[in-house]
């Protein structure tokens, strides 16, 4: 994989360009890629973004999501941009996999393949080009480096400005966690200065629910939270029965899994949620305990240290046992021992 600036000299001259992205999208996955789009589009290259799947409502303000194409709802549409494309960028996401089905085009394809990411262990022979840094907070900070190292900071508009700002309070849980540095905090100061609003953002994201998700949070948290106290740890299930019963849809359990590290000692949270194709497992920690390897070695997962995914093929029941046997088993060298 050859450095990103490589490709600096080549920016201004146009090409068919597809921007993709990790399935079910985030702030950070939808936020970098329209952030990029928006770039890309000024210099008069043909840019479509590519969802390999749906994503949740609380997205859709964001200027160019309704360009979007979701790779599920438009296979026909998607194989051809990608086969027909210059360049494809990654972003978000380090192997290939984690968009899914539309994995296999993506490799078939003969475009360029540009990757722009931090989370850790890159598949790096998958991409000619591209910038990996576990240090950034985003996606959306690398974005936003990209365009300034390019040479073209300058036409940092509002709406790329709108959609950058989103993927860093969603990656820093708005400025919190250790990885929003200081550049992050000049970068928002220069996408204020473009006029940006932040507050109407943070509520376009944080406030957009119904009332039964809240409900929903609820019911879980009264009724599906197990504390394991001697290792730190505290677990939320939830069956597919709850879904249904609430109507929970894309998003709506995003966040949840952060509930459990606001109570005192708790180091590590994980929730598992029952979907239809697979048990979808999520991990947060705080300091020094290592939920990227957790996921990576027990739930064919992976991420960052401090906030990582997962899945299992097991049933809900299985995968659940599954997890406290290996955190019992492995609670020491994880740094759960509550020492
Ligand atoms: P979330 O729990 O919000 O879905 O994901 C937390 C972090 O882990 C995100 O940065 C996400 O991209 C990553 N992640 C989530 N699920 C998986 C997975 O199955 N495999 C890998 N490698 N990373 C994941
Ligand atoms: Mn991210």
């Amino acid at each position: 994989m050859q450095p990103i600036h490589h490709i600096f000299s080549q920016l201004t001259t146009p090409r068919k360009v597809v921007i993709t992205t990790h399935q079910k999208p985030d702030p950070d996955a939808m936020g970098s890629s329209l952030g990029l789009y928006h770039f890309l589009v000024s210099f008069g290259h043909e840019v479509t973004v590519i969802s390999p799947t749906n994503w949740a409502n609380f997205l859709d303000w964001m200027p160019g999501c309704e360009k979007v194409i979701n790779f599920e709802m438009n296979r026909e549409r998607s194989e051809a941009l990608v086969a027909g494309a210059d360049w494809i960028f990654c972003l978000d996401f380090n192997t290939l996999i984690r968009t899914k089905s539309l994995s296999p085009f993506i490799e078939k394809s003969g475009a360029i393949k540009l990757l722009i990411d931090h989370h850790q262990q890159p598949a790096i022979e998958s991409f000619q080009y591209g910038v990996s840094d576990i240090s950034k907070s985003s996606t959306c900070e690398m974005v936003y480096d990209f365009i300034v190292e390019s040479g073209h900071g300058d036409q940092i508009t509002l709406d790329i400005a709108e959609c950058l700002y989103a993927g860093l309070i969603g990656d820093t849980g708005s400025f919190r966690f250790p990885a929003a540095s200081g550049n992050v905090h000049r970068m928002v100061a220069r996408l204020k200065d473009t006029g940006l609003n932040h507050t109407i953002i943070h509520e376009n994201i944080y406030d957009n629910f119904m009332e039964n998700r809240l409900r929903f949070i609820g019911h879980v948290l009264s009724n599906r939270m197990e504390v394991f106290y001697e290792f730190d740890t505290a677990l939320i299930f939830v069956p597919k029965s709850d879904l249904l019963r609430y109507d929970i849809k894309t998003g709506d359990t995003e966040g949840l899994v952060n509930y459990p590290l606001s109570i005192q000692g708790i180091k590590m949270a994980a929730i598992v949620i029952d979907r239809d194709e697979e048990r979808k497992w999520s991990f947060r920690s705080k300091g020094n305990v290592d939920v990227n390897t957790f996921a990576r070695r027990f739930f064919e997962g992976g991420g960052h240290f401090n906030a990582s995914g997962g899945r299992s093929s097991a049933t809900l029941d299985e995968t659940i046992r599954t997890f406290k046997k290996v955190l019992k088993e492995n609670a020491s060298e994880f740094n759960l021992d509550n020492k």
